[in-house]
């Protein structure tokens, strides 16, 4: 069985509900995970913010906002005053909870539950239309089988029996559909897996059924549409290892969270970005699978900022780095690229928040040089260290160009260097030519 799920466009309104619709109902049974409808969970926190500043009257305010909008979309999503009428009922209920939690003293508890609307919103709205299209559907309620443990992580051997009892209870459906985002914690009370999590509950489902796939649908394609970051080359990407999607994710929000994708990965179940605006693509499959002796894709990013830390004192000494690190942690500030030589070390971060108080720091072990507008640029693909010939592809691109760090060797899947903004169109384009021009 597969399991897909689609974000919040592609759920965004009534008319995309319906292209969902038409996707999902090809005759094979699947599970469906949605996210609420766009906006609406910044809606739901934007609500929570005025009932912790105890200002019911704000809080009231949008949620009838937000209400009107959804009476619009039941108009347009149903064809039936059966259908329409069922939902506006359920609808009412909704946004009546919604209201009782204006009334009395509101905690992060309280926020969870509210947060959990949007969901469950659009997954009954979702339902409701493919049972009046006369779709054998089912909601199954994730509230029921989703769970997090005392460490707020998932809980799999939970979720599965949870699952399983779920699905054998409706045996037969063509169509589940179900909640992203939200589960219950350990205690039972509803909670959630951050924002963005829906990606995971399809992860976290796809394995605890053992699917054949999961297909991540959105409507904003990071690794195909023109995405500056990311180099044009003579093919998309077609096919990523799971580390090279998580080297890649560095690069740009758009594609997966690594942490997301884990159950699937250790489950060794592919998971399929597709695109909802272009639903015949056949997308980028991220799997266990290396592509041999290819090179996949060249991001680059910029406001990159490398510190060098020099100190005879490091010879032979132990510690050095540990202290060296231990700045960078205590002003919770995350180091990218490391590179090391007997007396120094060098280290690239994207966070200057906290720039100067860790220079000072820093001074105590030794002299520190900066330097501003760097850019990252990460060779991505099959770059194991017994393979030969791809690094002296890159470093002979990056001939003209000043290179101020080069790592190699931190995974089996890629190559970076830290060049100047200003030689970054350069770089990118002459190890276009390099790598993916066969020049
Ligand atoms: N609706 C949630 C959010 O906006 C979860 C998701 O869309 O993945 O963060
Ligand atoms: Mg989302």
């Amino acid at each position: 069985m597969k399991v897909l799920k689609f974000g919040g466009t592609s759920v965004g309104s009534a008319l995309r509900m319906i292209e969902v619709a038409k996707l999902i109902t090809d005759g094979e049974q699947k599970i469906v995970v949605l996210s609420a409808m766009s906006g609406t969970t910044n809606t739901l926190v934007e609500i929570s913010d005025y009932l912790y500043k105890k200002n019911p009257d704000g809080a009231n305010e949008i949620i009838n906002r937000l209400e009107s909008k959804y009476k619009q979309h039941v108009d347009e999503l149903y064809s039936t005053e059966e259908y329409k009428q069922k939902t506006r009922e359920f609808l009412k209920a909704q946004f009546d909870y919604i209201r009782s939690y204006t009334k009395d003293i509101f905690t992060l508890f309280e926020e969870k539950v509210i947060l959990a609307q949007g969901e469950i919103i659009s997954t009954n709205m979702v339902t409701n239309y493919l049972l009046e299209q006369g779709v054998n559907t089912i909601l199954l309620p994730a509230l029921e089988f989703m769970r997090t443990d005392k460490n707020a992580e998932p809980d799999p051997i939970y979720i599965k029996e949870k699952l399983d009892a779920q699905l054998e209870l409706h045996k037969g459906a063509d169509i589940y559909i179900t909640q992203g985002f939200i589960c219950r914690n350990a205690y039972g009370e509803i909670d959630n897996l951050q924002r963005g999590g829906s990606d995971y509950t399809a992860s976290l489902i796809g394995a605890a059924v053992n699917a054949s796939e999961i297909q991540i649908w959105t409507d904003i394609d990071g690794m195909h549409d023109n995405d500056p970051r990311i180099v044009e080359k003579t093919s998309p990407v077609r096919h990523l290892h799971f580390e090279e999607a998580a080297e890649l994710a560095y690069f740009g929000a758009k594609i997966l969270h690594p942490t997301c994708i884990q159950p699937a990965k250790y489950a060794n179940i592919p998971v399929r970005l597709l695109n909802t605006m272009e639903p015949k693509a056949p997308g980028t499959l991220i799997s266990n699978e290396t592509e041999k002796g290819k090179i996949k894709a060249v991001a680059a990013k910029d406001n990159i900022t490398a510190i060098k830390i020099k100190s005879s004192r490091m010879l032979l000494a132990h510690g050095f780095l540990r202290k060296v690190f231990e700045i960078f942690e205590s002003y919770q500030t995350s180091i990218d690229m490391i590179c090391t030589s007997e007396v120094g070390v060098s280290v690239s971060i994207d966070n200057t928040k906290h720039l100067n108080e860790i220079l000072d720091d820093l001074k105590k072990y030794g002299t520190v040089t900066v330097d501003k507008n760097m850019c990252i640029i990460c060779v991505v693909g099959d770059l194991e260290w017994e393979n030969v010939g791809f690094e002296a592809k890159t470093l002979e691109a990056m001939k003209d160009v000043p290179v101020r760090m080069i790592s190699y060797g931190g995974s089996n899947y890629n190559i970076s260097f830290l060049i100047k903004e200003s030689d970054k169109k350069k770089a990118l384009q002459n190890l276009s030519d390099h790598l993916f021009n066969c020049k």
